[in-house]
């Protein structure tokens, strides 16, 4: 049912497929091995690290919300990107990735490009000249992360999808941030979709898991072939998670939005915030692809701290209902300091390069009231704000 919208596919998926005891939500299948029906007749599912009926019922969702044809659900989003190169890539061969990607995918990327496994460019996509100067080294794979992380960058996925497929190189885009709920990469010319379903796709910060899911079968085959070969594949108990999780992936990316909204109303005048970064914003500089791309803008958002830095940690101190902590797109609001968290391995060039200050801030906008959470960074400011650190 291919004009189903996604919060349909989130809900119905597996529902009342049950043939034994017509359980309405499906129920969950721990067992390992499965038997076969009879000598030399190999059953649908026969070992779980190759297939499983509850991984299955993820794919499905997976790719049916990403309008893909196949999915494989691996045990983290690292694992899912690292399945991705290790199908797709050899020694002789070139992945062209963000130069402001996921700190982990950096480091994966890195670390296999230093033992010789394939070659990295890592590069500034928004800037064309240099994009085409690597394209010019024929990339089989190219990585893009959009929005990025933490300073919400937009790049043009139909157009890069355009130039790569004149090269013959094969594209990548982690949906992470936005879901298929506001963003559908493979409609935009995509050959793969990733997600660390850590984030928003499980939304309640209780499991780790990712997904690749590509726009071909033969794609979802040879990935299948090589996540059973590697052993990146994720467990039953994780999927049934996962599944419970989407059923309400449309209603939550809607309140997480609609809230983050009212967030930036309310950040912008704030004389303890300098710049904020977010592409609702008309002077973000990828607004406009963004509206052009995306049906939502999503609700990861950061700002700089106008005051001083010991200003600024006693603000994140006295907030209350914005935990301290790293991650994103759980149903509880978070608050990272990048520099000092979740990019502190970068190292100061490759901070300032990427454009994440000391005085950056990210906001990951729960599922809590709107007006508490504003209250709650408003008591936080005014404290901030008298103090004299
Ligand atoms: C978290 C994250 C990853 C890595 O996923 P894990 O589930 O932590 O392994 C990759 N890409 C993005 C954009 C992420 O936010």
């Amino acid at each position: 049912m291919s004009n189903r919208k996604p919060a349909t596919i989130a809900v119905r998926t597996g529902i009342e497929s049950d043939t034994q005891h017509h359980a309405v939500v499906p129920p969950i299948y721990l067992s390992t091995n499965y038997g076969f029906p009879a000598f030399g007749e190999v059953p649908t599912y026969d070992y779980t690290r190759s297939g499983n009926p509850n991984r299955g019922l993820l794919e499905t969702a997976l790719y049916e919300l990403e309008s893909g044809k196949g999915a494989v659900v691996t045990n983290c989003g690292t694992s899912a990107l690292n399945l991705w190169v290790s199908a797709f890539l050899g020694p002789e061969d070139t992945i062209i990735a963000p130069h402001d990607c996921y700190g982990g995918t950096y480091r994966l990327f890195n670390t296999r490009a230093q033992k010789g496994d394939f070659k990295v460019n890592f590069v500034d996509q928004s800037d064309e000249q240099a994009f085409d100067a690597a394209l010019e080294q024929k990339p089989k794979l190219i990585l893009l992360e959009t929005p990025s992380n933490p300073l919400v960058r937009v790049v043009d996925i139909a157009a890069v999808c355009e130039k790569a497929k004149k090269v013959g190189a094969l594209v990548a885009v982690d949906n992470t941030f936005l879901t298929p709920v506001y963003q559908k990469p493979l409609e935009l010319g995509a050959d793969f979709v990733i997600h660390s379903t850590t984030k928003y796709i499980n939304g309640h910060s209780d499991v780790i898991g990712g997904v690749v899911i590509t726009k071909t079968e033969e794609h979802a085959e040879e990935l299948a072939w090589w996540g059973n070969c590697i052993g990146a594949t994720g467990t039953p108990f994780d999927s049934y998670m996962t599944l419970r999780g989407i059923r309400t992936l449309g209603a939550r990316m809607r309140v997480h939005e609609e809230s983050s909204q009212q967030i930036l109303d309310f950040l912008k005048p704030q004389p303890l915030v300098k710049v904020i970064y977010h592409p609702s914003l008309p002077e973000h500089p990828g607004h406009e692809i963004a509206k052009k791309q995306q049906s939502g803008f999503g609700s990861m958002l950061s700002f700089e701290f106008a005051g001083s830095f010991e200003q600024l940690k006693y603000f994140v101190g006295e907030l209350e209902l914005f935990s301290l902590a790293e991650s994103l797109g759980g149903v509880e609001s978070l608050i990272c300091h990048p520099a000092s968290m979740t990019h502190r391995a970068m190292g100061e060039e490759a901070l300032a390069e990427a454009g994440v200050s000391q005085q950056l801030l990210r906001l990951s906008v729960g599922l809590e009231d709107a007006q508490d959470l504003i209250d709650d960074l408003a008591q936080a400011f005014e404290k901030a704000s008298a103090f004299k650190g």
